[in-house]
């Protein structure tokens, strides 16, 4: 059976098991690097990307996590997570795990509209997925090699390069598994 691990030092953890369990997976909390070990497919869930990174780092799992992106194990960052994946952060001199060759803005739907829900068409996965926004970021411009899943109101919301799979919103907030279920499918073909 695939296992994927949910690095729990923050944020929405217990959703991502949840919805991982629902789709007939193994899923375990990540805390310690050696878990790591233990697992086919991580995701990096959402909360507070700068609170996320410096635990990582409190935690030494951060050089950890590269050494299994550098494997080629898939990857899926929600939220707070695409903005940990990503090349590039607007406004600041560095990104943090830059697995995927993008640039992208935190918060960038603006205060007014903290929050909110959007149905999109997700290339490959569903055409009518509900999304759930908070406090988002969005994608500003990737590179060649990322596929583009889906927009929203013209900005990129969802991204894919090679194993690695980013979302703006978050997919494990509703009873709608299509997103984890495609990123466990992901996981289990590229195990075998
Ligand atoms: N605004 C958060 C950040 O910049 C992300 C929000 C979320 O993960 N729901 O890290």
């Amino acid at each position: 059976m695939t296992t994927i691990g949910v690095l729990a030092l923050q944020g929405a953890v217990r959703e991502h098991i949840r919805s991982i369990h629902a789709c007939g997976a193994n899923a375990v909390e990540i805390k310690r690097k050696e878990q790591l070990e233990e697992i086919d497919g991580l995701i990096l869930p959402g909360g507070e990307s700068t609170t996320i990174r410096r635990l990582m780092d409190s935690y030494g799992i951060f050089t950890a996590i590269q050494d299994f992106a550098d494997k080629g194990k898939p990857i899926f960052g929600t939220c707070a997570g695409l903005i940990i994946m990503a090349k590039s952060i607007v406004g600041q001199a560095e990104g943090h795990l830059g697995l995927i060759d993008m640039t992208v803005a935190r918060n960038a739907f603006g205060r007014q509209v903290a929050s909110f829900e959007a149905e999109l068409d997700v290339a490959g996965i569903a055409e009518d997925f509900r999304a759930v926004f908070i406090r988002a970021p969005y994608v500003v411009e990737v590179g060649k090699n990322v596929e583009v899943l889906a927009t929203y109101d013209e900005h990129i919301v969802a991204v894919r390069q090679g194993p690695f799979m980013a979302t703006a919103f978050h997919p494990e907030l509703t009873d709608d598994h299509r997103f984890i279920s495609y990123f466990i499918d992901l996981t289990a073909t590229t195990k075998s």
